[in-house]
């Protein structure tokens, strides 16, 4: 999906120049095995009425003259706050039954970056990161310290059954089961492997993330996610991972990624992108192409990112059957996507 503005920067080949997008914003709320005939037209209602709720929040923000990081994070908020999604209320659980919650942000002017890892009582873990960036001198916090400094700063703090739904656990028990045959399948092939590969690629839906551009030229993106159904051992993906699953840089773009993290952190996703159109002079939707029709299904993985580059131009690329995803530009243009176009 690219909005009316693509294109529009100057690429190595001379295209040119149309005039710059005052703003834009682009979220995306993960993706996977999308497939409409597996979509009642309720469900999709549901999740293109969240969309535009959420990405009308940042749009709002960011024609009002705020800043790319807070519509990044008031957008994120409403996606975190939805059991729709794969982030704060509607997150995955955990192979041991629980909600362990990643995210991150970045500021694009300054370099700044925030994350948490494995979170279980932050009721919105991206105004975690964004209060780790601002106001502490770390990066990244994980487990019970960055509960300890989410409460500390007054951040909202939730009994960690807020983050039950039946619908997730519904999903646990569904790669439980499949983990469980699977093994099974090994054992009486006497391999011995530790980890089964249980539909890990749909153990995985929903992540949310937003990028912008604000009036004032500032680049930012921010990624929240409860990660991987019946991830263990501590599990970090690549959403809390700067450079993988966020990276904003106002001398290129901002990106949000989702998708099977353990690639998206070998690729470097994020900062891949931004380096692409940095040192090498691509255009956001070259650069995008390339590092997710190449470079992660090359290793194995998929997924996708949302971005947008300093100049206003939104791109949505992902490998996978769907990805949920909106844009707003300038003029208050939405567009919203589930499926391949
Ligand atoms: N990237 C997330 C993770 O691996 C999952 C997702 O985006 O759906 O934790």
């Amino acid at each position: 999906m690219e909005t009316a503005a693509e294109n529009s920067t100057a690429s190595p080949s001379g295209k040119a120049n149309k005039p710059k997008a005052e703003f834009a914003i682009i979220i995306h709320g993960g993706a996977g095995t999308i497939l409409k005939k597996n979509m009642t037209p309720e469900r999709e209602a549901a999740y293109t009425a969240k969309l535009e709720e959420a990405i009308t929040v940042g749009y709002e923000i960011l024609k009002n003259g705020g800043s790319s990081l807070d519509a990044v994070q008031k957008t994120i908020n409403v996606m975190e706050d939805s059991p729709l999604f794969n982030a704060g209320k509607g997150a995955v659980f955990t192979n041991a039954e629980t909600n362990e919650l990643d995210a991150s942000i970045m500021d694009g002017k300054t370099l700044n970056a925030g994350a948490s890892a494995g979170t279980t009582n932050v009721r919105n873990p991206i105004n975690l990161a964004r209060i780790i960036m601002e106001k502490s001198p770390h990066v990244m916090m994980a487990g019970s310290g960055a509960e300890t400094y989410a409460e500390e700063q007054g951040l909202i703090i939730v009994d960690p059954s807020y983050f039950y739904t039946e619908r997730r656990l519904e999903s646990l028990k569904r790669v439980k089961e499949k983990e469980a045959q699977e093994k099974k399948e090994i054992d009486t092939e006497s391999a011995s492997l530790n980890f089964y590969d249980a539909d890990i690629k749909d153990s995985k839906f929903g992540t949310v993330g937003c990028a912008a551009l604000d009036k004032n030229g500032n680049l930012a993106a921010g990624t929240s996610t409860g990660g991987m159904t019946n991830k263990r051992y501590g599990r970090v993906g690549d959403a809390p991972i700067i450079g993988a699953g966020t990276y904003a840089n106002n001398n290129s773009c901002a990106v949000s990624s989702t998708g099977w993290g353990e690639y998206f952190i070998r690729a470097m996703v994020a900062h891949d992108i931004s380096a692409l159109m940095q040192y090498k002079g691509m255009t956001l939707k070259e650069a995008a192409h390339e590092v997710i029709q190449n470079k992660v299904p090359n290793l194995g993985g998929d997924g996708g990112i949302v971005a947008v580059d300093k100049n206003g131009n939104m791109v949505a690329e992902f490998n996978t059957a769907g990805m949920y995803r909106a844009t707003m530009n300038d003029k208050g243009e939405l567009k919203i996507g589930i499926y391949k176009e």
